[in-house]
């Protein structure tokens, strides 16, 4: 818990994101949970993915823009980033962060130009996921996650097992049944709002995860935890549920060898595809989720400064 501490703490330090986003790309670690700075490079590594079947969801990255124009720009990147999928005919979706479409700017805003993008989205047939931020805010992505869904079905929100909140948020989804991408939470929540102790996020995703399922809500099921997934396998096996009511998801670079896996057992998968030039914050996440990968990233400036 220090270690995950510290890296979080030194997230927010401005020395220290500089002088990583100046050498990640060059020095490589960022590639390993960064398929590159450009949407060519996320269509490739989608290309590269489709090869056994996995599906995949391009986020661009970025989060809290301060200007509508920013937040504008965000908003035309994710249509173009749906129009390209269709193009290249790649099985996609984009999922957004409602921070990085002026959600601190103007809620109402927000919700104009998520609208815009799951209505380009729909055009062509395709969803779009929210992704879920920091406690700050659960309520606002809540309500125009809701607005939006009302009006259109082919949008996804993801909801975090580590908030004791969840279970309530899921029974207020009920009447909408949306597809749910249940995540155990990547952000750091003081023990007011969320369980502290992995032991009772696990138990908390299990609980959620039944619920989801007997709920009759289509799940994504975002974990690369074995206990998680051969839980979520005894349960989709007992259920018998059809592949339209669920799908595995990982990210791009976590636990490739649990990746194959669920593809050679024939589940579906999707796999969350960053790309962009803002990726210090998202990485510093991935390094916070596990401490061994500063490891790597040491190895990798080491071998690169020794060569
Ligand atoms: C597709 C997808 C979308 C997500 N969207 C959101 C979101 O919208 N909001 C949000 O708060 N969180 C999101 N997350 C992140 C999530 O909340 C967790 O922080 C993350 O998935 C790690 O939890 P875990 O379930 O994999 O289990 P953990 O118990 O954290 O990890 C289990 C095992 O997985 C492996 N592992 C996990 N993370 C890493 C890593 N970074 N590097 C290498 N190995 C790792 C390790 O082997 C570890 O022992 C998303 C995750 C996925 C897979």
């Amino acid at each position: 818990m220090l270690i995950r501490d510290l890296i979080f703490w030194l997230s927010t330090k401005k020395t220290v994101t500089e002088a990583i986003a100046k050498r990640g790309m060059r020095y490589g670690f960022a590639r390993r949970f960064v398929a590159g700075e450009r949407l060519e490079d996320a269509l490739a590594a989608g290309r590269e993915l489709a090869r056994d079947g996995r599906r995949i969801s391009l986020n661009h990255l970025g989060e809290n823009v301060s200007t509508v124009r920013e937040a504008e720009q965000a908003r035309d990147s994710y249509i173009a980033m749906v129009h390209a999928l269709e193009h290249e005919r790649i099985d996609g979706n984009v999922s957004i962060k409602l921070t990085q479409l002026g959600l601190d700017l103007s809620p109402s805003l927000c919700l104009g130009w998520t609208d815009q993008i799951a209505a380009a989205a729909q055009d062509v047939g395709r969803t779009i996921e929210i992704d879920m931020e920091g406690s700050a805010y659960t309520d606002a992505t809540l309500e125009i996650f809701e607005a939006v869904r009302k009006q259109r079905d082919n949008v996804a929100l993801a909801i975090q097992a580590y908030l004791y909140r969840s279970e309530r948020d899921i029974e207020r989804l009920q009447p909408l049944r949306p597809k749910i991408r249940l995540v155990k939470g990547a952000y750091r929540e003081p023990k007011q709002m969320a369980y502290q102790k992995k032991s009772d996020v696990d138990a908390n995703y299990r609980r959620l995860l039944e619920k989801l399922l007997d709920g009759g809500f289509p799940v994504a099921i975002a974990t690369h935890d074995p206990a998680m997934l051969e839980f979520a396998r005894a349960q989709l096996r007992a259920r018998q549920l059809g592949e339209d009511r669920y799908e595995f998801q990982m990210i791009y670079g976590v636990r490739r060898d649990l990746q194959a896996e669920l593809r050679r057992q024939g589940y579906p998968l999707r796999i969350y595809v960053p790309f962009g030039t803002e990726w210090c914050p998202y990485f510093m996440r991935r390094l916070a989720e596990r401490p061994a990968n500063v490891w790597f990233v040491l190895r990798s400036l080491l071998a690169e400064t020794t060569r």
